[in-house]
C-alpha cells in the first residue's frame, strides 16, 4: 500500500500533478538486491505522471550527513535504476530535473522528503540519529539556499514512517552524546519511572532542528506512522529484519 499526506486530511493540495511522492509499506521490499521491487514502484505511482521517462534514483544509505545533488548536467541515462547498484555513498538527493524518483531506503530511520514549490525542488534524505546528530538537516538547507536558491519559507516537508518516542528505547552514553552537543537536547529523552527505561524523541529532535535553522513549522507535515508498531512496515528493531520500505519524490 501506498501512503500519502492526503489520507491525513491537511490543508496541503500537492496533488496538481507538479509532483508524485509516497510511502510504501512492505508490500514492496526495497532492500538493495531486490531488483524486481524497483519495477514494481513504477506501477504504484499515480497515472498523472509519465511512467516511460521516470528514472528511480538512489544512493547508498551510510548513516551520513552527505548529499547528492543531481543538476542541470545530470544526464537522465546515468540515473541509478534497478540494475545499478553502483551507487554514491551519500544519504540524501535533491534535484530540479523532472522524472528522477528519489527513494530513501529504512527501517526505523525517518525518511524526509522536500520540495519546494516555488523553484520546484525536490529531495529526500535518511534521518537516522547518526544523520541528525552530524547536521545533515544543516547541509539539506545549505543545498537549497546554493544550488537551488529557494527561499526557506516556500519549502514543504513530510516525514514518514519511522520509531516513535514510545518505541525508540537508549542508554545513558546515548544520552550523554547529544547533550555534550546541546544540553538543550535532554528534552527529547524521557525516562519512565517504573521500569527505569530511557527513550528518545528522534521525530521531536528532527522537527525541532527543522525548524531552527529556517524551516517553516507550519510546512513540516508528519505521516505520522511508526513503523515500530505499525506490522505493515519494517522495523529492523522489531525483528532484525534485512527488509526495507521506501519513500519517494519526484517533479514531474
Ligand atoms: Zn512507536
Amino acid at each position: 500500500m501506498i501512503y500519502d499526506i492526503k489520507d491525513l486530511d491537511l490543508d496541503l493540495d500537492l496533488n496538481d500533478g507538479s509532483v508524485v511522492y509516497g510511502f510504501i509499506d512492505n508490500t514492496l521490499d526495497f532492500q538493495l538486491e531486490n531488483r524486481t521491487a524497483r519495477k514494481e514502484l513504477l506501477e504504484y505511482i499515480p497515472a498523472c505522471f509519465n511512467k516511460k521517462d521516470v528514472y528511480i534514483y538512489e544512493v547508498k544509505q551510510v548513516h551520513g550527513n552527505n548529499i547528492v545533488v543531481l543538476d542541470k548536467n545530470f544526464k537522465i541515462k546515468d540515473a541509478g535504476n534497478y540494475y545499478d547498484l553502483n551507487l554514491a555513498e551519500a544519504d540524501g538527493v535533491f534535484t530540479q530535473k523532472t522524472g528522477i524518483m528519489l527513494c530513501i531506503r529504512t527501517a526505523d530511520c525517518i525518511p524526509v522528503l522536500f520540495y519546494d514549490r516555488i523553484k520546484r525542488v525536490a529531495g529526500a534524505v535518511h534521518c537516522g540519529w547518526r544523520g541528525v546528530y552530524t547536521d545533515i538537516i544543516i547541509n539539506a538547507k545549505s543545498i537549497l539556499i546554493n544550488d537551488f536558491h529557494s527561499n526557506l519559507d516556500d519549502v514543504i516537508i513530510i516525514t514518514g514512517p519511522s520509531i516513535c518516542k514510545n518505541c525508540y528505547e537508549v542508554k545513558d552514553d546515548f544520552l550523554n552524546k547529544f547533550i555534550a552537543k546541546n544540553k538543550l537536547n535532554r528534552r527529547f529523552f524521557e525516562r519512565t519511572s517504573e521500569y527505569n527505561k530511557l527513550y528518545f524523541d528522534l521525530k521531536g529532535l528532527l522537527k525541532n532542528e527543522l525548524n531552527l535553522y529556517g524551516f517553516k513549522k507550519e510546512n513540516i507535515y508528519d505521516l505520522n506512522k511508526c513503523n515500530f508498531e505499525d506490522k505493515n512496515f519494517y522495523s529492523y528493531r522489531r525483528n532484525k529484519t534485512d527488509k526495507r520500505q521506501v519513500s519517494f519524490i519526484a517533479i514531474n
